[in-house]
């Protein structure tokens, strides 16, 4: 690198993430040398089986899952789409804050399926009692209705009772499936412990390969295939495996929930850096979401300013953040999580997201602060 560059900050670690060097190493073996494909008896194709079965057994051990109930897919939004569709012309209750691979699927099946979204609150938490009396006013008979709620939300980190909101929708003959994609490698999930019956992941949130997903599908819930081919995974999910991928996301996802407890610790501090910087140069800000967020996930809205213009003007400094997910041409620049939440217009277009991950530096955080402020004080 050039001595006068000045290295990139990343810190939009919700979008991606930069993958595991251990999780890259192993994946090497199994793209340049052991490129045997699953599906062949011979032995150079079942050491590829092998490798997919040892992964699949250490990613269920990761979320409390049995080998049998996890499926790869090639990412969030694909596991997403398998699950809603699966319920098209039945019914499915979600919320106004979910990730666009469920709001968009919903969408696709909207004509001849019913659809329910719950409103979360300002702080982005969706309310049980809510669920419940939604379900109650549904006639629909047992196994019919989805729910769907996603653990965290990308934008403003807010993480879900899940396991209160399972309850509720199990108390009404339910199935209950939840968007894990923002949670999973970042805080802990027992599945069984939740009482989830379907969980959607993606390996690039968690160090991990870009495409690349699984979806845990509880024992006794049955879906039909989103792909037809042939007879992978069970004949659930056609198509030849992404041997290098799976390995590399099994490497990940071990990594990262043994450390949990170490990088939430190092994301909070990190976090309570960066506020107490803006709030001690008496910037005028809310910060959006609730205490029980994704360590990292920093949502803030600045009064009277354009997220997309502090995006632009911070990545001029070489950091990378985000204003949040796609915005629409109705409300320009204002998300429909932040119109979720209620977010007063004057603050409301002035929303960016600062996603902090195990990598970043006391160092970064310090360079991140001093930008933000000499940009907003200008
Ligand atoms: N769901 C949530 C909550 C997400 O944050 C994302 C990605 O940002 C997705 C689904 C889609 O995942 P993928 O990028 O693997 O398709």
């Amino acid at each position: 690198m050039n001595n006068n560059m000045k290295k990139m900050i990343f810190a939009d670690n919700a979008a991606t993430t930069a993958i595991d060097e251990d999780a890259l190493q192993k994946m090497m073996l199994w793209l340049k040398e052991e490129y045997g494909n699953a599906s062949q008896p011979y032995s150079f194709g079942s050491k590829a089986k092998k490798a997919i079965t040892e992964s699949r057994q250490i990613i269920a051990s990761c979320i409390g899952a049995k080998s049998e109930e996890i499926f790869f897919t090639s990412c969030g939004t694909e596991s997403d789409n398998w699950v809603i569709k699966n319920f098209a012309n039945k019914t499915i209750i979600t919320t106004n804050i979910e990730h666009h691979a469920i709001l968009n699927s919903c969408k696709a099946i909207s004509s001849n399926t019913k659809i329910v979204y719950l409103q979360a609150d300002k702080n982005g938490l969706v309310n049980s009692s809510d669920l419940d009396e939604s379900l109650s006013l549904l006639s629909n008979k047992p196994g019919s209705v989805l729910v769907s709620i996603m653990t965290a939300n990308n934008e403003i980190g807010t993480i879900q009772p899940i396991k209160e909101l399972a309850e509720v929708a199990h108390a009404h003959g339910a199935i209950f499936h939840t968007d894990a994609v923002q949670a999973i490698g970042h805080i802990h999930m027992d599945v069984k412990e939740m009482n989830i019956d379907l969980l959607s992941a993606s390996a690039h949130k968690f160090n991990g390969p870009k495409g690349i997903g699984f979806l845990f599908i509880k024992e006794g819930v049955s879906l039909l295939p989103l792909l037809d081919g042939g007879s992978q995974e069970c004949g659930l999910r056609a198509g030849t495996e992404n041997v290098a991928s799976i390995v590399g996301m099994a490497v990940a996802l071990k990594k990262n929930t043994d450390n949990i407890e170490c990088n939430h610790k190092k994301t909070l501090a990190l976090e309570q850096q960066l506020i107490f910087r803006l709030q001690s140069a008496g910037l005028d800000f809310i910060r959006n979401g609730h205490d029980y967020h994704i360590p990292g996930n920093i949502s803030l809205s600045f009064r009277d300013r354009d997220g997309e213009m502090i995006l632009h003007r911070m990545d001029l400094k070489g950091i990378c953040i985000s204003t949040g997910s796609a915005c629409d041409s109705v409300n320009a620049q204002i998300s429909h999580v932040i119109r979720a939440i209620g977010l007063d217009r004057q603050y409301a277009q002035g929303t960016i997201r600062i996603s902090l991950g195990k990598n970043n530096t006391a160092e970064e955080v310090d360079t991140i602060a001093t930008e933000l402020i000499r940009l907003l004080q200008s």
